[in-house]
């Protein structure tokens, strides 16, 4: 039985299907998804270009830097999929938070800590509230 995955946008104008197993799966700290993101980490899995097939919708292409080409939706603004045909061939990183079940996957490493936040280091020390403050 083969593994697959399926996603799509917050509104659901784009939907995906990913075949097999990912080739990683990582949280990325760098400056560039943050600032994309809005956020500040980033949760990847990067895919065979081949495992990617879009089953409703077709994403927009943002050029953030130089070979980098983001997609998202035009609709709701949903960031969905990394490509860069210079430093990874082949290869597309698909936004993991996008995913149908979010916990299939869990990240195995960490990259880009060299750009990650001071306060992410410890962010797992934080108190935690089960739902909003009281
Ligand atoms: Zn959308
Ligand atoms: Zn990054």
């Amino acid at each position: 039985m083969s593994e697959t995955h399926s996603g799509g946008c917050h509104c659901g104008a784009i939907r995906y299907q990913l075949a097999g197993k990912p080739k990683d799966v990582a949280l990325c700290h760098c400056v560039d998804c943050r600032r994309n993101a809005g956020a500040p980490v980033m949760a990847w899995a990067g895919y065979a270009e081949d495992s990617l097939v879009m089953t409703k919708g077709e994403p927009k292409i943002f050029k953030s830097s130089g070979a980098t080409r983001r997609s998202f939706c035009s609709d709701c603004g949903t960031g969905l999929f990394y490509r860069n045909e210079e430093i990874l061939p082949g290869i597309v990183e698909v936004q993991l938070s996008t995913m149908d079940d979010q916990e299939a996957l869990p990240p195995t490493v960490q990259i880009q800590v060299a750009e990650r936040l001071g306060w992410m280091k410890t962010a797992h020390q934080l108190p935690e509230i089960q739902r909003f403050p009281e």
